[in-house]
């Protein structure tokens, strides 16, 4: 349900509302407004009537939450979700370019990537440590080695690195050293993985799931949301179709839908909702133009090399053409892309 307090509501008379709708058995989330404030009262209970919340002092009205997901509805929070991640703001006019390899595969492979993709013009550096393969013998990730190895490229570089979480075991050893983490499609719905990473306060970079729906992808979103972290970003990376000729079949429905019904940022991977390298532009200006906060993209110094998803890998200079068409969509939409702050150290 959602209570939106009176314009000159007191603080005691939201400190009451607070303590009903605890008294429910229901937990409070509240979005401060300019003038109002709207609490968000969610939990299992289901509470028959909405007279004794209608009744308090300061209360406007109450509503109840018709979408299934509640914090990430546009109903909660009608306005875009807007935060800084080191040095940009995601969710707002900008639009923000994560990039780099699908994998770290070593020191020199990741400073060489993070320095191009920062001349380019990227806000934050991609690359996994933790690799969910399809095969058990397939190249599983350097695991610590690889966040040292990417602590170096941020220090380097000033880029906040994103990183893909599998598991809440590894969590100890990441929160050191990750700005963003990343959950695959394959653990969209790990909800105990979920439910640890909402009680953090890192931005959650959240892909939707290989044959997810939209809405399981903001029913996720909500393990993240109801854990209080409200620093979310959603992904779409291509969903299972029957089409064979690309790797995933690009959703791009997802992002106007998505943008329709939630508040939080939404940004495209259009490596691998393509898996192919000469799709990967075509589909990233899709992106910005129907709407995306940002794009998340695979470059590799050497795709042929690469121990994992070479094929969709952009070399360098690709992804400098990329971003300058990207930046032509961005201001045909009226945006731009994020502005990068001052480099930190010139060379390696
Ligand atoms: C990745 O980003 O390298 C990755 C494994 O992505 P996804 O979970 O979308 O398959
Ligand atoms: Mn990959």
């Amino acid at each position: 349900m959602i209570i939106v307090m009176k314009p000159n509501y007191t603080p005691q008379q939201l400190e009451g509302v607070i303590a009903t709708v605890k008294a429910h058995g229901l937990t409070p989330h509240i979005t401060y407004g300019v003038e109002t404030a709207i609490v968000a009262a969610v939990g299992e209970f289901h509470v028959p009537s909405l007279d004794p919340f209608e009744v308090l002092d300061g209360v406007e009205s109450v509503k109840r939450i018709s979408q299934p997901f509640k914090l990430g509805s546009r109903q909660v929070h009608p306005e875009n979700s807007v935060f800084p991640i080191d040095g940009f703001t995601v969710g707002g006019d900008d639009i923000v370019l994560m990039a780099g390899p699908c994998s770290v595969e070593s020191r020199s492979q990741i400073l060489e990537t993070a320095h191009a993709v920062r001349e380019a013009g990227a806000n934050a550096l991609r690359g996994g440590v933790f690799k969910p393969r399809t095969s058990p013998y397939s190249f599983q990730g350097l695991g610590e080695e690889g966040l040292k190895y990417l602590a170096e490229a941020r220090e380097q570089t000033g880029m906040p690195i994103v990183v893909e979480i599998m598991s809440q075991t590894q969590l100890e050893l990441m929160l050191d050293y990750v700005d963003v983490f990343q959950v695959g499609a394959r653990n969209m719905q790990n909800f105990n993985l979920l439910r640890v990473l909402g009680e953090t306060r890192k931005t959650i970079l959240l892909k939707r799931g290989l044959s997810a729906t939209i809405e399981e992808l903001l029913m996720s979103a909500e393990y993240l949301l109801a854990g209080g972290n409200k620093q979310v970003i959603l992904c779409e990376r291509g969903i299972r179709t029957f089409e064979t000729s690309t790797r995933n079949t690009t959703d791009i429905n997802a992002i106007p839908v998505l943008k329709n019904l939630t508040h939080l940022p939404v940004i495209l991977d259009p490596s691998h909702a393509t898996g192919d390298v000469n799709y990967v532009t075509p589909i990233a200006r899709a992106a910005i133009a129907a709407g995306a906060d940002g794009l998340i993209v695979e470059v590799h110094p050497e795709p042929s090399k690469a121990v994992s998803d070479g094929k969709q890998s952009l070399k360098p200079e690709k992804f400098v053409e990329m971003v300058n068409q990207v930046r032509a969509i961005a201001e045909a939409m009226g945006r731009k892309i994020a502005p990068i702050k001052k480099s930190v150290s010139a060379g390696w």
